[in-house]
């Protein structure tokens, strides 16, 4: 069965409308036409069945039931990515979002090429949204990650949020030559874990230490030095494996 994605807000009774980019996928893409039965998933956890009853420029549907729901995840993964060039950023979304990470932030350190101003920032913020919704419907995923917009390095550790949160907390670090991420048995049994990516040109000395200062461990993968694309993807699987996610 087809799936697309409605903005649970925009539910009004059983009746939904879909966006622009949604409608445009049913009515000239698919040639979909009303009458039809499709699937709506909200992102937040449910899937409902669901008939065609107009296709204007919005799509309009009618709502006759739930599909499936996914319950909460037990255990949460957060990943903050120093920006990376054209478009490997959004490979590292969509793999993310396959491989279950439920949070994404985006930032900027001292190594990162390129800076966006804040339409820019806006834009990507958006793409990476819609990467990441694609991902979801692909992948039979039923809870859309969240997705931040880009913050800078100093940010991304001082936030308030960063008080108040439990997570086991790891940078990946080529310099690092004592600990292997597969001698952390704790992201077993650790509630939520955050990991720190670097962008192509790596963490500072400098930035290693913030981190550590904000309670990051650092771990290695090894003796290669790895693409900053293939370093996040590899961490990513690995600490889901060993948190019984994947
Ligand atoms: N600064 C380096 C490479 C950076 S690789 C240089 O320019 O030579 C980009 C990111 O991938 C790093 O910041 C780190 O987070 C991750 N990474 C790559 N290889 C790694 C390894 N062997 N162990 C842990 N992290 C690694």
């Amino acid at each position: 069965m087809r799936r697309f994605y409605f903005d649970p807000q925009t539910r009004n009774g059983d009746e939904v409308s879909l966006s622009d980019e949604e409608s445009h996928h049913i009515v000239k893409v698919l040639r979909l036409s009303a009458g039809e039965h499709v699937e709506l998933l909200d992102g937040q956890g449910a899937v409902f069945r669901a008939v065609i009853v107009g296709t204007g420029r919005r799509v309009a549907l009618r709502i006759e039931g739930i599909a499936a729901t996914a319950p909460e995840p037990d255990k949460t993964l957060r990943i903050g990515q120093g920006i990376l060039k054209g478009d490997k950023m959004d490979t590292v979304v969509q793999k993310c979002t396959e491989l279950g990470v439920s949070r994404f932030t985006p930032f900027h350190s001292s190594r990162c090429q390129g800076k966006l101003d804040p339409v820019q920032s806006r834009k990507k913020q958006e793409r990476w949204q819609r990467i990441g919704l694609e991902a979801c419907k692909q992948c039979l995923r039923l809870r859309v990650p969240h997705l931040d917009g880009p913050v800078s390095y100093g940010e991304l550790l001082q936030g308030k949020a960063m008080e108040n949160d439990q997570s086991l907390r790891l940078l990946f670090w080529e310099e690092e030559k004592e600990l292997h991420v597969r001698d952390l048995p704790e992201i077993g049994a650790a509630p939520s874990v955050f990991l720190l990516l670097g962008p192509e040109g790596g963490f500072t000395h400098e930035e290693v230490e913030l981190a550590r200062a904000a309670g990051f461990r650092t771990v290695s993968l090894g003796e290669r030095i790895l693409r900053a694309e293939t370093a996040s993807l590899t961490a990513v699987a690995i600490v889901q494996f060993l948190a019984g996610n994947l």
